[in-house]
């Protein structure tokens, strides 16, 4: 049998520019390209339209078409428990190596150090790398070694840490340019002979995996030049494109980081500062990872949620009275999308004028966003109620009619979303806002005050 290395995909899917495939393709062996579709999450999934599945088969199936016209390859795609399919492929292969890019979510990291155990135990290297993010937690440290918690001095010493290394890197063109190297590409092309050359393996179908097509519309993975010069002018006003959508696409690695990193440090500084923000949350869930269930700050662990199912439910739905509420959650609803303006206020909205636990509304948005990531979704959501890092202090409630006149003067975005408004079918406010506020700095201050006692 031939020995082969396994190059296995899970938050990374692309063929170019992919720190761990082209450290496998130059190990030596032919890379057996993988794709685990996980029952440990797909099981807890309920929607069986799920679109973030969809999505996820049509990239693989884009991408196994690729690796067998372009380079006589295919891409191994199983269903199932990892371990259980990695014990499997022992037996079918004479694996020499599993190279994998990593991952910092908690489950994640318990599952490769299960799969690490397995590979060791059959004398089989497992080489992780860094790809997901530009720096992982240990390279952005405070003098003192530790790692930052508040986000203004960590992105200092994020962007001064990009001046360390500088490349020198050569455009399709044949022109040399200098960058920073944490921002060099790792082509793949250049390797791709090294592919196992193979017929092409079936992939399992949606179907077969329990899942159905959806109707949700995946927004590009291209954006303009215009509209990142823009960024920091229109990011704010849900009602315009002004923000680039990439989400969905640095979720499932199907772009660059360290593409995009490069494009945002030459032409928006604030674009750059939410890609440092997604780095900044994924090491506080490396680091922190009781966050996944419990407040960053113990001390908001004693809030006394309301927590009132029929309220919840009203604010899923859309039905608040707070029109810009309504049309937030009506648009991820809809689309899988929320503008990030407004997913402060629904967030600001549910754990402090309904007093319902953050962990409901993070686990709705973790069910309906087609960006949901463990890590930035905790991290705004903690924000939101006060519990985080660099939280919104409890005493300060988001007014949802001056976000309103703020962000959405002329209702633009509200009409789009939430038709009804302004006639007699749409509903009075489910709570008074001052009340709201009185009851929520009350509920805060005790639940604090607990802490101390
Ligand atoms: C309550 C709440 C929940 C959130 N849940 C998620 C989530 O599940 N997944 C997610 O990627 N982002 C989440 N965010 C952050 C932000 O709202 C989204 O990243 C952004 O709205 C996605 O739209 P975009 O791709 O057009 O972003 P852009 O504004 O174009 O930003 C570009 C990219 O930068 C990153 N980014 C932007 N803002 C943030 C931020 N505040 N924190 C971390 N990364 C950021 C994202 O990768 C984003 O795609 C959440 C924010 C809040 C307040």
């Amino acid at each position: 049998m031939q020995k082969v290395s396994v190059f296995w995909f899970r938050r990374d899917l692309r063929l170019e520019d992919n720190a761990g495939l082209h450290a496998a393709l130059k190990s030596g062996n032919p890379v057996l390209p993988l794709f685990i579709f996980d029952r440990e999450i797909l099981d807890d999934l309920e929607d069986k339209k799920d679109a973030r599945v969809s999505f996820l088969h049509n990239t693989l199936r884009e991408m196994k078409e690729a690796l067998e016209t372009e380079h006589g390859s295919s891409l191994l795609v199983r269903y199932g428990y990892p371990i259980e399919v990695l014990k499997a492929l022992l037996q079918e292969y004479d694996i020499a190596a599993v190279y994998t890019n990593r991952d910092y979510e908690p489950y994640a990291k318990e599952r490769d150090g299960l799969a690490e155990e397995l590979l060791s135990q059959n004398g089989i290297p497992f080489h992780t790398f860094k790809d997901h993010v530009i720096f992982e937690a240990e390279e952005v440290c405070k003098k003192d070694g530790g790692t930052y918690t508040v986000f203004t001095p960590y992105s200092r010493t994020w962007r001064a840490r990009l001046q360390d290394r500088v490349s020198t890197v050569e455009d399709e063109n044949g022109q040399t340019t200098e960058i920073s190297y944490y921002f060099e590409p790792h082509p793949v092309k250049a390797h791709a002979q090294n592919f196992l050359k193979s017929e092409p393996i079936p992939m399992p179908s949606l179907a077969d995996m329990g899942f159905e097509p959806t109707d949700i519309e995946i927004p590009s993975a291209t954006v303009s030049r215009g509209l990142i010069k823009n960024y920091d002018k229109t990011r704010d006003i849900p009602s315009v494109k002004g923000t680039s959508r990439l989400g969905i696409h640095f979720r499932f690695g199907t772009i660059s980081i360290r593409e995009k990193a490069r494009r945002a440090l030459q032409l928006n500084q604030t674009f750059l500062n939410e890609l440092i923000w997604r780095d900044f949350y994924s090491q506080i869930l490396d680091q922190h990872p009781h966050v996944a269930s419990r407040s960053f700050r113990p001390k908001y662990d004693h809030i006394e949620w309301r927590n009132d199912p029929a309220e919840f439910q009203r604010w899923c739905e859309g039905k608040t009275g707070y029109p810009i509420v309504d049309a937030g959650m009506r648009e991820l609803n809809t689309t899988g999308y929320m503008h990030n303006r407004v997913r402060m206020i629904t967030a600001s909205f549910l754990t402090k004028h309904l007093l319902i636990d953050w962990r409901w509304g993070e686990a709705y948005f973790a069910k309906k966003l087609l960006d949901f990531d463990l890590a930035s979704n905790n991290g705004g959501w903690q924000w939101a109620a006060g519990s985080g890092t660099d939280a919104a202090p409890y005493f300060r409630v988001f007014n949802p009619y001056s976000q309103q006149k703020k962000f959405d003067k002329d209702f633009k975005y509200i009409k789009q979303w939430v038709p009804e408004f302004g006639t007699d079918a749409y509903p009075q406010p489910m709570v008074d806002h001052k009340m709201a506020r009185e009851r929520c700095l009350t509920t805060y201050k005790e639940g604090l005050a607990k802490s101390e006692a």
